[in-house]
């Protein structure tokens, strides 16, 4: 393995109604589909206990699937135990041996891996330490190393055995949100390099939307979502989606007129233009939209889209001001406001009135899963 060569072709992952029960009936996986392209950067998302550190370690070998298949460059690994699987896995937790230096953990790995020669070992673990950048501590003790150091010795240590995929269970778990954020841009840059599939688990969003090609949304052992970052958080498809990823302003609206693309909701006494899923019936629904597209104006009720609102509470987060508004139906909503003046645009009690662009408004499918992650969704606080 050199720093600067890129390995292709090998990596694809395909996962095929994929379940895990455990003993004592918890079902941890309940049935997923997923394709993987080789070289990808893949997240699986979710909050705590959906399933996604049990998917990884199906992955790797480490817990047998009750059904369902996982093929690896088209081969069917069920019968492959962990240690012969074209994987490597980073945990959170680095798991660096105390009494070794970085060097020698790193080579470790290597003493057990039957087709590298003795004499290849050298080149390959100062390969590896050069891909994280960490070749001037190879004699450094892990004790001797902040928490990122040794996260990289980690994954110095899973691609000296050069896997065609590497799992990562929350890798940047256990750092400072500092730190976090450089990770991320280090560990993104590592992985075009190495050019080799990542499966990336995490609970962080926005470490799923920085950092993955495509990625998926779990909840209670399935795939909820799965798409491009920008697709999921624009085009949320379900009101656990759209709660889970980012703010959401969620409201109850009457589909009135459906048809291919934008139909027409009542939100309230107010007609809206907004986007409508494919073969959506006309009834009750809820729809989305995000507070950056949500937006404030001052004057008269003139032009479309637009219904009056009261401002209830303006939170200053520096560049940028939360603006809370309720609506004429009595729903609370928010506005993502640039600060690009000295003083705050709004103030409580202030009237104005909210712009909702058809193409940034959009109802939610029916779905059953209605499973709150957390209290960020506005219509809930408000
Ligand atoms: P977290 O982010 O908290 O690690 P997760 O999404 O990775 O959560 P899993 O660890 O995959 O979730 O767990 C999924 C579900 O399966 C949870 O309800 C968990 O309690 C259950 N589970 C996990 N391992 C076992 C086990 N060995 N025996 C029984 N139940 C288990």
């Amino acid at each position: 393995m050199t720093s600067d060569t890129t390995q292709t072709g090998g990596g694809s992952i395909a996962i095929r109604g994929l379940r895990k029960e455990f003993e004592g009936g918890s079902i941890a996986v309940d049935g997923i589909d997923l394709d993987v392209a080789s070289g990808e950067f893949f997240s699986l998302l979710g909050p705590s206990g959906c399933g996604k550190t049990t998917t990884l370690r199906m992955l790797a070998g480490f817990e047998q699937p009750t059904d369902g298949q996982i093929l690896i460059d088209g081969t069917d690994v069920a019968q492959t135990p962990p240690h012969k699987r074209p994987v490597n896995t980073v945990f959170q937790s680095y798991a660096l041996f105390p009494h070794m230096d970085v060097w020698k953990n790193v080579e470790y790995g290597l003493r057990w891996a039957k087709d590298v020669p003795k004499g290849d070992r050298q080149g390959k673990v100062d390969a590896a330490l050069e891909l994280v950048e960490m070749t001037e501590y190879a004699k450094r003790r892990p004790n001797q190393l902040s928490g990122g150091q040794q996260q990289r010795i980690a994954l110095a240590r899973a691609l000296v055995l050069e896997p065609s995929v590497l799992l990562l269970d929350e890798p940047l778990g256990a750092l400072d949100a500092k730190l976090r954020h450089s990770l991320r841009a280090q560990l993104t840059s590592l992985q075009r390099r190495v050019g080799i599939t990542f499966v990336f688990v995490t609970h962080d969003q926005e470490e799923a939307l920085e950092m993955s090609d495509r990625l998926a949304v779990m909840s209670r052992g399935k795939i909820m979502q799965l798409g491009a970052p920008r697709e999921i958080y624009q085009f949320p498809r379900s009101e656990f989606v759209a709660d889970f990823l980012g703010v959401a302003n969620l409201m109850d609206v009457q589909v009135e007129s459906v048809g291919a693309g934008v139909g027409r909701v009542k939100l309230g006494d107010f007609t809206l233009d907004a986007q409508i899923p494919e073969g959506f019936q006309a009834g009750p629904g809820r729809a989305v939209i995000r507070p950056e597209s949500l937006h404030l104006e001052e004057g008269d009720l003139s032009g479309d889209n637009r219904l009056p609102a009261m401002v209830e509470r303006v939170v200053y987060l520096g560049s940028t001001s939360q603006v809370f508004v309720r609506l004429p139906d009595g729903t609370s909503v928010q506005s993502l406001v640039t600060n690009a003046v000295h003083e705050e645009p709004w103030s409580s009690g202030d009237a104005c009135r909210v712009r909702m662009p058809a193409e940034s408004l959009h109802v939610l499918e029916h779905t059953e899963d209605h499973a709150w992650s957390d209290a960020d969704s506005v219509s809930k606080a408000g």
